[in-house]
């Protein structure tokens, strides 16, 4: 029988525990050893510098693998003995150390040190509740579950859902939720289903992403619905394009938290390797390093998100690494975070005053490692998008969409393949506004978008021009086939009903459509493009026509 992937990564994280038992029995003999050796021999105090390092390790790494106690205790045994490292590493006499050495031995640290091995004993049991694999894959066929009662209500939602694209599923309470629904991306909700207090399903709402329809504005509801698990409200549950918008958004969030790439620097073999476990089967990009020195080019290969670093790694130095990035300016808004002991604390406040980076405080739980490694990749590519993004509708920005324009020209012209690009506007978009208000234009600017993400494909650009006017280009299509999927796309949008108030109205757009390649350049593909816009507004719009010469 296959393993399920939270066995499996079990199984890999005990066995890792057990060359982390292994190597530490070794490392507590050879501490034993050289501390006795420091107290007896004139000369061999120098090993107290890598005794006092080994116990900072330990105290480091022991309780994030499991052996917590292990940790705490090299952690009372580090303290205790750094003072004699620091003295040793400024050089001072061997004689006057040797001596304090020995009164520590005598007053107790002599039992505390052989009786290290003993803790490696007490080990946590190896927990995967954090790992929740969910299907990877929401892209254009997300799916969605419907709790609805109302069966007219749900017949309405079903069909202009439909439209883009989605998968679903519809559900007259929540009892039929079976464990064969595990697809399930996305959760809707009536919130008077949610009163079945004991209802079986109520804990799976806190697994998905949750839209619930409910006109309760009080806080003692909304407060029990956030506690339920719910994302977000919705009182008009007739409104389609606002309901796929908050759906659109949902979705984004979980794909782009699951989606992150994290590098990790740390030279301690086990505890790099447990890291990297735990991440990848949360569902991120992981690239482990082991060599410090090969960092930059492991960071141009991989291009992170976030870097995830210790701070002392053998001769070299975590924060120094970090300003040493920062000359480049690619790695200048890279976010870095060191995973650092609590007596780091003057180190972080000083990293923290100079660079605006974080800490995670060792030892670290795997949960809390793969929640702030998944919330930081969140944010880090969310500002990333700030600048390339439209804010309203989350499509290119004008220049970026030329930009691929102009890359897939150069693309079809080296290829010889077929590419078009279209030009779209909303009809009579002012009249939207003068009657429905500019907020209510917004929402059909961002239903338009959210449709053409959906049912486009995503190899296709999608940018927005101008106020109401999109471009689109479709690498790899004939012109017929982006005719066809454009004609499909403007009936498709103009069944869209839209809410204002009491109203309900549609909107049309059209499209001009030209082939890339038959032009000079991308600039006169999307000018000819334009003049067929123009020639359908002409001729009546809600419709497509093609460049003439095409
Ligand atoms: P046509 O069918 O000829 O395209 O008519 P139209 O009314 O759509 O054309 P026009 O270019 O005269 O008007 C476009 C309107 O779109 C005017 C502008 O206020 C509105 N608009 C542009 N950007 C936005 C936006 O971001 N939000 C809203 N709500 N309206 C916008
Ligand atoms: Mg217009
Ligand atoms: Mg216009």
């Amino acid at each position: 029988m296959p393993q399920s992937p939270s066995s499996e990564v079990r199984r890999k994280l005990e066995t890792l525990r057990n060359r982390f038992r292994d190597k530490t029995i070794r490392e507590i003999e050879g501490l034993v050893a050289s501390i006795f050796n420091a107290s007896r021999h004139p000369g061999a105090t120098e090993d107290l510098i890598a005794a006092y390092q080994l116990l900072h390790r330990l105290a480091g790494s022991a309780g994030t693998l499991g052996f917590t106690q292990l940790g705490e205790q090299a952690r009372k045994l580090e303290i205790a003995i750094k003072p004699l490292a620091d003295r040793v590493a400024a050089g001072a006499d061997s004689e006057p150390v040797q001596l304090e050495l020995k009164h520590l031995l005598a007053a107790g640290y002599e039992s505390d040190i052989v009786g290290l091995g003993k803790f490696l004993g007490t080990v946590e049991p190896v927990s995967t509740q954090w790992h929740q694999p969910r299907p990877a894959d929401a892209d254009n066929t997300s799916v969605l579950l419907i709790l609805e009662p109302d069966p007219a209500l749900a017949e309405q939602i079903l069909r202009g859902l439909a439209l883009y694209g989605y998968r679903l599923r519809i559900l007259s309470n929540g009892q039929a939720w079976s464990d064969s629904m595990d697809d399930v991306d996305l959760v809707i909700v009536r919130d008077v289903l949610l009163q079945d207090e004991g209802g079986h399903w109520l804990p799976r709402l806190h697994d998905h992403p949750v839209i619930c329809f409910s006109e309760a504005h009080d806080f003692t509801t909304r407060y029990r619905l956030a506690n339920l698990g719910v994302d977000a409200c919705i009182d008009e549950p007739q409104d389609i394009p606002a309901l796929a918008d908050r759906i659109e958004q949902l979705l984004a969030e979980g794909l782009t938290t699951l989606t992150g790439r994290v590098m990790i620097v740390d030279d301690d073999s086990e505890l790099l390797e447990h890291y990297r476990l735990v991440l990848t089967s949360g569902g991120l990009l992981v690239r482990a390093v082991g060599d410090p020195s090969r960092l930059l080019s492991e960071l141009s290969e991989f291009r992170p998100d976030i870097l995830l670093m210790d701070v002392q790694m053998g001769p070299y130095d975590g924060p120094v690494l970090a300003r040493m990035l920062r000359f480049q300016a690619e790695w200048l808004s890279l976010p870095i975070i060191f995973f650092s002991s609590e007596e780091d604390r003057d180190l972080q406040l000083d990293v923290l005053a100079r660079g605006g980076d974080d800490f995670v405080t060792k030892p670290v739980s795997d949960e809390f490692l793969l929640r702030t490694a998944r919330i930081r990749c969140y944010r880090a590519r969310q500002l990333g998008k700030l600048v390339s993004l439209d804010s309203l509708t989350g499509l290119l920005k004008h220049a970026l969409a030329k930009t691929e324009l102009n890359r897939e020209y150069a693309r079809s012209a080296r290829t010889g393949h077929d590419s078009a690009v279209a030009m779209l506007d909303l009809d009579h978009f002012k009249q939207v506004n003068d009657s429905y208000g500019h907020g209510t234009g917004d929402m059909v600017i961002k239903a338009l978008s959210n449709l053409l993400r959906h049912r486009l494909r995503k190899t296709d650009i999608i940018g927005r021009y101008g106020g109401e006017e999109f471009v689109i280009v479709l690498p790899e299509c004939s012109l017929e086939k982006t005719v066809e999927v454009l004609e499909a796309l403007s009936q498709d949008f103009a069944r869209l009903v839209f809410n204002a108030g009491n109203e309900e109205f549609s909107v049309t757009f059209s499209a001009g459509v030209a082939l890339l390649t038959a032009y000079e350049s991308g600039e006169q593909a999307i000018e000819a493009a334009d003049r067929a816009l123009y020639q359908r507004k002409r001729a009546g719009r809600n419709g497509v026509t093609v460049a003439s010469g095409d």
